[in-house]
């Protein structure tokens, strides 16, 4: 069976990248999307591991022939989903989870693709503050600025096929792997399986 698209969202802090992380462990089946960028690799990170890093000349070639699902302009550096890694592993049965902001989510929905959305909620805006200030990542005036976009990008939920709350973790890893194990079982998933249980 063909593998399906996820597009995970959700506000900065709330859990995403560890949803996913903890996800991936679990099974074998679903994989996270390689996002493709102009930025120079860091010491360690390895090119279709990490990212898959390319000069912006190469980047605006495949930006010019609709190669990427979306992408950004961060600090002059393009960032990109990339369609040929996702299609491929697509083809081959894995499901494809892209993590993309309420915007990347915005533009793969008016690209018309066929794909799941699954928006991430933190259980209370004060959890939320908590959790960016926990990751010791950001100074205070970006942990600021982080919160007030998260949390008018909440209301964003509306554009999602689903809602996950992500308050215990390991909740919100199995509510997320039910989505992914329910659109497996869609109708229009088994014609040609239906159609091997009729010839056997
Ligand atoms: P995002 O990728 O959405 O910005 P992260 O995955 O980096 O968010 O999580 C933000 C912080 O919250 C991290 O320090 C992470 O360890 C913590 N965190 C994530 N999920 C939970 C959870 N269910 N309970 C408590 N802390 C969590």
């Amino acid at each position: 069976m063909k593998g399906r698209l996820f597009i995970l969202s959700a506000p900065s802090g709330a859990g995403k990248t560890t949803v996913c992380e903890a996800l991936l462990e679990k099974t074998d089946r679903a994989k996270k999307a390689i996002t493709t960028t102009t930025r120079p690799p860091r010491p360690g990170e390895k090119n279709g591991v990490d990212y898959f890093f390319l000069t912006e000349e190469e980047f605006k070639e495949k930006l010019a022939q609709g190669r990427f699902f979306e992408h950004a302009l961060v600090y002059d550096y393009y960032y990109g989903s990339g369609r040929d890694y996702v299609e491929s592993q697509l083809e081959a049965g894995y499901d494809m989870i892209l993590v993309v902001d309420v915007q990347g989510a915005r533009s793969i929905r008016e690209l018309g693709v066929e794909a799941v959305f699954v928006y991430l909620l933190p259980p209370s805006l004060s959890e939320l503050r908590r959790r960016l200030e926990g990751r010791k990542t950001d100074a205070p005036e970006v942990i600021e600025k982080r919160f007030t976009r998260a949390r008018d990008e909440l209301d964003r939920y509306r554009d999602y096929d689903y809602c996950v709350i992500n308050d215990e973790l390991e909740t919100a890893v199995a509510d997320l792997e039910s989505v992914i194990r329910a659109e497996r079982c869609r109708v229009k998933n088994y014609p040609r399986i239906v159609e091997k249980i009729i010839e056997s």
